[in-house]
C-alpha cells in the first residue's frame, strides 16, 4: 500500500482517462476502428504542433525520431552543425556522427543558453543545424525562434528536438519555419513512452539527404499515413491513449497549458529558494518545464533521490553528466498541478533535514503556493 509519485520530466503522471484508455481492447491497425483514431489523432498533433503540413508518427522514442532527422536530412560527408548545451544537445552530435556527418558542434557549458549571434558568426555552407528546445539535463530552454531565423538566413536547415518542450511552452513549427521538429508521447503530452514524431516541412521534404535509412525513412510513412495506414503495426493502444490526452490538452486550450507551465516553474523556483537552495536552472519564466537545483554541500544529489523514492515513494529526477551527484531535478510538464509541486517540495524539504542540511523548514510550501496564485504579468 504505497503511493507512488513521479515528478520527472519524462516519463511523466498520466491522466486517468488516458490510462483507461490503455486498457481498452486492442484494435487492429488496418481496420476503421483504429482508423478513426489514428485520424483524430494526426491532427490533434498537427495542432499541437502549430503546422498545416501531416506529422509523421511513428512507434519509437524520442531518440529514434531524432535519428529520423539525421537519417533523412543528412548525407554522409555534409557539414552540419549541432548546438549543444547539455546532455541532449551531445546526443543529436552523436547520433550526427554516427551517420558519417562532418559535425561542427557549438558547444556551451551545461546549464548555459545558446545565442542566435554565436550561431549566425559561426555558420558558414552547414547544410543543417540542430537544435534543442528544452535541454531537459539543465532546465534551459532555448529560444529556438531566433535560433532558427539565425539558421535560415544562413540558408541551413533546421531540426529541432522538441521532446521535452512541446505541450508545455510555445513553439510555433511553420511560424519560426522549423523543418523538423521531433517530439515524443511521455512527456508534456501525457502519455506513456513509446510514441514519437516528426514534422517536416517542404524545403526540409526537397533537401533529403542520401543517407540509408529504411524504418525511419519518412517518405514511407507518409506514404501510408496519406492512407490511414503504417508501414510497420504502430503501438495502436498507445496511438488511442495518446489521442485521448491530446484531447484534453487542446480542450484546456495550448494557451492555458503554457501559462499553467509557467506558474509551475515560478511555484517550485520559488520553493526551493525560500528553503535556502540554489537553482541550476535559470530563475526566469523560460524554464517552465523542469527545474534543476543544486544540492546543499555535503549531499550527494543522486542519494537524495534514492531516499525520496524509499522514503516516500517519490521519483525526482537525479544530475546527469557533469553535474551528476551535485544536481537533482523536479519536472513540471504534462498533467502536473501545484499540489504535485508542494508535495516534491515537502518531501525535498524533509529529506534534506533529515540528512542534516542546513534549510529552512516550514516555508517552501507557502513560497510555492503564494507564486502560483500571483497573476501572471506581475513579476
Ligand atoms: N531530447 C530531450 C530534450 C529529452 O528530454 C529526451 C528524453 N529525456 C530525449 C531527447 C530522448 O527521448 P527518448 O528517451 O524518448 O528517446
Amino acid at each position: 500500500m504505497e503511493k507512488r509519485y513521479l515528478f520527472t520530466p519524462g516519463p511523466t503522471p498520466v491522466p486517468p482517462q488516458v490510462l483507461a484508455a490503455l486498457a481498452e481492447p486492442v484494435l487492429h491497425h488496418r481496420g476503421p476502428d483504429f482508423q478513426a483514431v489514428y485520424a483524430r489523432c494526426l491532427e490533434r498533433l498537427e495542432a499541437v504542433c502549430r503546422t498545416e503540413r501531416e506529422v509523421l508518427l511513428f512507434t519509437a522514442s524520442g531518440t529514434g525520431l531524432m535519428e529520423s532527422a539525421v537519417a533523412n536530412l543528412v548525407s554522409p560527408g555534409d557539414r552540419v552543425l549541432v548546438v549543444s548545451a547539455g546532455y541532449f544537445g551531445e546526443r543529436w552530435a552523436a547520433l550526427a556522427g554516427a551517420y558519417g556527418a562532418d559535425v561542427d558542434e557549438l558547444a556551451y557549458a551545461w546549464g548555459e543558453a545558446p545565442s542566435a549571434a554565436d550561431l549566425a558568426a559561426r555558420l558558414d555552407g552547414h547544410t543543417v543545424v540542430f537544435l534543442t528546445h528544452s535541454e531537459t539535463s539543465t532546465g534551459v530552454v532555448a529560444d529556438v525562434q531566433a535560433l532558427a531565423a539565425a539558421a535560415k538566413e544562413a540558408g541551413a536547415l533546421v531540426a529541432v528536438d522538441a521532446v521535452s518542450s512541446l505541450g508545455a511552452v510555445p513553439l510555433e513549427t511553420d511560424a519560426w519555419g522549423l523543418d523538423a521538429v521531433v517530439s515524443g508521447s511521455q512527456k508534456a503530452l501525457m502519455t506513456p513512452p513509446g510514441l514519437a514524431f516528426v514534422t517536416v516541412s517542404e524545403q526540409a521534404w526537397a533537401r533529403r539527404g542520401s543517407a540509408p535509412r529504411y524504418y525511419f525513412d519518412w517518405e514511407r510513412t507518409r506514404a501510408a499515413q496519406e492512407q490511414l495506414d503504417a508501414p510497420s503495426t504502430p503501438a495502436t493502444s498507445l496511438v488511442v491513449a495518446l489521442d485521448v490526452a491530446l484531447g484534453l490538452l487542446l480542450e484546456e486550450g495550448l494557451e492555458a497549458a503554457f501559462e499553467r507551465h509557467v506558474r509551475l516553474g515560478r511555484a517550485c523556483r520559488a520553493g526551493v529558494q525560500a528553503m535556502g537552495l540554489e537553482l541550476f536552472s535559470p530563475d526566469d519564466d523560460s524554464a517552465s518545464v523542469v527545474t534543476a537545483i543544486r544540492a546543499p554541500e555535503g549531499i550527494d544529489s543522486g542519494e537524495l533521490v534514492l531516499t525520496l523514492r524509499d522514503r516516500f515513494g517519490i521519483t525526482l529526477a537525479p544530475g546527469q553528466g557533469p553535474i551528476k551527484g551535485k544536481v537533482f531535478r523536479i519536472g513540471h510538464i504534462g498533467w502536473f498541478d501545484i499540489f504535485d509541486i508542494t508535495t516534491a517540495l515537502a518531501a525535498v524539504e524533509l529529506a534534506l533535514a533529515e540528512a542534516g542540511a542546513e534549510i529552512e523548514r516550514g516555508v517552501a510550501v507557502t513560497a510555492a503556493l503564494d507564486a502560483f496564485e500571483r497573476p501572471l504579468t506581475v513579476a
